[in-house]
């Protein structure tokens, strides 16, 4: 019997494979998939049941500018640049209020990591804005989204500071950093996150601890195929499941595939292919546990997305009736009814979820009281959104 064979065997008696065994699992040629894939579906069925969910949201790309320069990113832009923007709180609120209008229950805050920390021009911004910091900026405009739309904030602006995260609690739902990728080699000259200093793993990793301290549900994932070996994605994985073990506070976990474009360093990659991503959510639905919520966005595999459910699959993550994914803009949402075809098709319901999802909407000591009265106001007796609020059909 192979080490594969052994691997195999384990997760066929429904048990989590050790990291060696995982890292084999990812390696899987494509004509033994479908006995990891099972595992990892009657894992989610044991623990999601057969429901798969999205959020209905707007997206906010408060500032286009970010200190940091991935080999991978289209959003990024430096000052004056096209397509270098700061948002004002009116422009903000304007398209909050559009989406609500269609239905929309979250908005998703996306924003580059500390522009001000190399750009004047920025700081001149901020200041006329009436704030020093840009994460002071979005705890500003989240506090606008929360008290004047239906809207939930979602803040994803990179590393945080432990007083950072306390004040956005406040007037957030939910928050999130994507860990990408716990290793350090990807820093190195040329790779993907050369001049990325807030993609440091360890930087990330705390942000994710002090989240869990302040008892904040959270968003976290990985990202393929940016230059990562099979272990480390292992290794990611499993420093996620360890945050999770000793705070109880990742509501999400988003497996996410590289996607080359034009303009980008790493724009000749070869893009993950569909295979790669089932089985790495597959290994992430085993690692994590049938609970957890695993999510990937169909946007980025839109010829192969309907083979996500039966690896495990339980979210789709946000889809927006307005506003383009800003970080991927070449890469459309699919159309809701679609996606409800391709969800159904599979065997599964299609719900629509708010930003914080219901085990953790139940649980007070995971929102401050402004933000749970928004959130009583959309949520049902099952912590979804109220059925007769779910205006998606419509679309
Ligand atoms: S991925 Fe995020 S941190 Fe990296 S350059 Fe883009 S906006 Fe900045």
């Amino acid at each position: 019997m192979t080490p594969v064979d052994r691997a195999l065997d384990r997760v066929r008696e429904g048990r989590a494979p050790d990291a060696a065994e995982a890292a084999l699992l990812l390696g899987l040629d494509e004509a033994r998939l479908p006995p990891l894939l099972a595992a990892a579906a009657a894992a989610r069925d044991r623990g999601r049941g057969r429901r798969v969910t999205f959020s209905a949201k707007v997206f906010v790309p408060l500032t286009t500018l970010c200190r940091d320069y991935c080999g991978y990113c289209t959003f990024r832009k430096d000052p004056g640049a096209p397509g270098a923007s700061t948002m004002t709180p009116e422009a903000v609120l304007a398209l909050v209020q559009a989406g609500e209008r269609l239905g929309a229950k979250e908005a998703l805050f996306s924003l580059g990591d500390k522009p001000e920390a190399i750009f004047p021009e920025h700081r001149a911004v901020l200041r006329r804005l009436g704030h020093r910091t840009t994460l002071s900026y979005l705890r500003a405009v989240s506090e606008l989204v929360l008290t004047k739309s239906s809207l939930l904030p979602h803040a994803n602006p990179g590393v945080m500071s432990e007083r950072d995260l306390s004040a956005l609690r406040e007037v957030s739902a939910s928050m999130g950093i994507m860990l990408e990728t716990t290793s350090e080699r990807l820093l190195g000259p040329g790779l993907a996150h050369d001049r990325a200093p807030d993609k440091v793993p360890a930087r990330r990793l705390k942000t994710i601890a002090l989240a869990g301290k302040l008892q904040i549900p959270f968003t976290t994932g990985l990202l393929i195929g940016i230059g990562e070996t099979h272990a480390e994605r292992v290794d990611t994985l499993l420093a996620i499941r360890d945050l999770h073990e000793r705070h109880g506070h990742i509501q999400e976990v988003i497996v996410q595939n590289f996607r080359a474009k034009p303009g980008i360093r790493m724009r000749d990659w070869a893009d993950p292919a569909l295979p790669d991503l089932q089985r790495t959510v597959a290994v992430a639905r085993l690692l994590l546990g049938p609970e957890m919520n695993i999510q990937a966005p169909p946007n980025l595999m839109a010829e192969g997305y309907a083979r996500l459910p039966e690896a495990g699959l339980n979210d789709w993550g946000g889809i927006s009736p307005l506003t383009p994914d800003h970080i991927n803009p070449e890469k459309p949402w699919p159309l809701i009814r679609e996606l409800a075809r391709v969800t159904e098709a599979a065997g599964y319901e299609l719900r629509e979820r708010l930003a914080i999802y219901p085990e953790y909407a139940r649980r007070p000591e995971f929102m401050d009281a402004a933000v749970r009265a928004a959130a009583a106001r959309l949520a049902g007796a099952d912590g979804l959104v109220r059925p007769e609020l779910e205006t998606w059909r419509a679309w």
